[in-house]
C-alpha cells in the first residue's frame, strides 16, 4: 500500500506517517516545511522508511504525479493555528484552498484513490451549542473579523471534496474515488509546536522554563483536548471503511475543560512555580480576536461506526508533552523564519 501524506513533516502528519510506516506502508511525505520541520521526521528519513519531498500543494504538476504512486491520499497540508492565520490570511486562503483543489483534481483524474481530507472545528464557528455533531450549522463570524478564513476555506475544501465525489449530469456519483472527510478537534501531544498560537504546549513549555502561562480572554473558554495518537488511529480506521466514503465526522476528545483550569493543571502536573496571567486578546494578537466560548464535539458518530475509544485523557497528554519538552524543547521555534 502506499500511502501519500501532505503536511507529513507536520504534527498531525508525521503521527500519522509513523503509524502508516509502522503498519508496513511505502509512505511518500509531501511537505513545503511551512510549519512542519524536519525533525518531526528525522527518525523515520534516516532509518529509509519515508521518502520525504520538499514541496507545496499548489504545485499542480508535483501533486498529480505523488497521486498517480499512491493508492490512498492524506490531505493534511493546510496553514493553520490562529497566529498565522491572522497574520498570512490570504496564504491561508491560497493552501487551503487551492492546494486541496490540487489532490482532488489529481485524485480524480486518476481514478480508483482512496482520499482523506483532513478539516477542522472551525468549520463550526461560532456555534456554541452543548456539544457539535456533524448536521450542526455552521455560524461563521462576519467576513470582516479575519480569523474566519481559516474555518471558511476548510469549509470550501469540504463543500469542494463533495462536489468532486458526486460529479456534474452524465458524470454525477462516477468520480471512482473513496473519500472520508474528518473534523478535528483541538489535537495535541508531543512534537506540536506553540509557535502559531496552540494553547497546550505553549502552557508546558512556559511551566518548564519558570515563564507565566499567558491565558487570554477570562479564561472561561471551554475546549476539549485529543492526543495525536488516538486521532491517528481513528483516522488510520476511517480509510480502511469503504462505507465511511462521503461521510464527514467529528475527531477528538469529549472532555471539556476551560483554559484557566488547563492552566492549574498544567501547573500541578508539571510541579511548576510559574504564574498565571491574563491579557486581552487585543494584546495576544494586536487586534480583537472573535473567539469560540464553547467547542464540545458529539462523538456519537465515531464512536457508533468504529466502536472507537480513547487511550488517553488530559492529564495523560500534558505529562507525556512535559516529558517530551524537558528533553527535546519545541523544533519549530529553532527554525530559521
Ligand atoms: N490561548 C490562551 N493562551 C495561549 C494560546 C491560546 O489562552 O497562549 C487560548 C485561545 O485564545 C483559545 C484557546 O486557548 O481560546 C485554545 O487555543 P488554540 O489556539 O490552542 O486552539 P483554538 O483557538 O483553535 O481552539
Amino acid at each position: 500500500m502506499v500511502s501519500l501524506v501532505t503536511g507529513g513533516a507536520g504534527f498531525i502528519g508525521s503521527h500519522l506517517c509513523e503509524a502508516l510506516a509502522e503498519q508496513g506502508d511505502s509512505v511518500i511525505i509531501l511537505d513545503d516545511l511551512s510549519t512542519g520541520c524536519r525533525e518531526n521526521i528525522e527518525y523515520l528519513s534516516k532509518q529509509g522508511l519515508v521518502e520525504f519531498i520538499e514541496g507545496t500543494v499548489l504545485d499542480a504538476d508535483l501533486v498529480s504525479k505523488l497521486v498517480e504512486r499512491a493508492d490512498r491520499i492524506f490531505h493534511l497540508a493546510a496553514a493553520v493555528g490562529v497566529k498565522l492565520v491572522l497574520e498570512r490570511p490570504l496564504h491561508t486562503a491560497r493552501v487551503n484552498i487551492w492546494g486541496s483543489h490540487n489532490v482532488l483534481e489529481a485524485a480524480i483524474e486518476c481514478g480508483g484513490k482512496t482520499l482523506l481530507l483532513a478539516s477542522t472545528s472551525e468549520v463550526y464557528g461560532k456555534q456554541n451549542g452543548e456539544c457539535v455533531s456533524e448536521d450542526s450549522l455552521s455560524l461563521l463570524g462576519p467576513v470582516s473579523e479575519i480569523r474566519w478564513i481559516y474555518g471558511a476555506s476548510k469549509l470550501i475544501d469540504e463543500y469542494l471534496a463533495q462536489a468532486y465525489l458526486h460529479g456534474d449530469g452524465d458524470d454525477a456519483g462516477a468520480s471512482g474515488i473513496r473519500l472520508v472527510t474528518v473534523r478535528f478537534f483541538n489535537v495535541t501531544g508531543p512534537r506540536q509546536t506553540g509557535a502559531y498560537g496552540m494553547v497546550v504546549p505553549r502552557f508546558v513549555q512556559a511551566a518548564l522554563r519558570g515563564d507565566p502561562l499567558t491565558v487570554y480572554g477570562d479564561g472561561k473558554q471551554i475546549r476539549c483536548f485529543c492526543h495525536v495518537k488516538d486521532v491517528v488511529r481513528a483516522v488510520m480506521r476511517l480509510v480502511e471503511q469503504p462505507s465511511a466514503s462521503g461521510q464527514v465526522f467529528n475527531v477528538g476528545s469529549d472532555e471539556p475543560v476551560t483554559i484557566a483550569e488547563l492552566a492549574e493543571r498544567v501547573l500541578r502536573i508539571t510541579d511548576s512555580d510559574s504564574s498565571v496571567v491574563y491579557i486581552p486578546y487585543s494584546e495576544a494578537y494586536g487586534h480583537g480576536v472573535d473567539d469560540v466560548a464553547r467547542r464540545v464535539p458529539d462523538l456519537t458518530k465515531l464512536r457508533k461506526f468504529l466502536g472507537f475509544q480513547h487511550r488517553y485523557c488530559l492529564d495523560d497528554i500534558v505529562r507525556e508533552m512535559a516529558e517530551y519538552y524537558a528533553v527535546r524543547g519545541d523544533a519549530s521555534l529553532s527554525k530559521p523564519s
